[in-house]
């Protein structure tokens, strides 16, 4: 048996066989989003979510 251990290539966890090569659905959808969005291969990714504040004073 050669079962190896796979990390996940977004969390770096060891991935589950349910969501190989990932440790979850929530890593595989990350991963997903990151190729739909095109910025897969930016290194070092920018985890900054700004969201707009719709009660933003002017
Ligand atoms: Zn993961």
């Amino acid at each position: 048996m050669t079962k190896r251990k796979i990390a996940c290539p977004i969390c770096k966890k060891p991935a589950e066989e349910n969501w190989l090569p990932f440790c979850s659905k929530r890593c595989a959808d990350a991963d997903l989003g990151h190729w739909l969005s095109d910025d897969y291969a930016i290194p070092g990714e920018p985890v900054s979510p700004a969201p707009e504040d719709p009660s933003a004073e002017d």
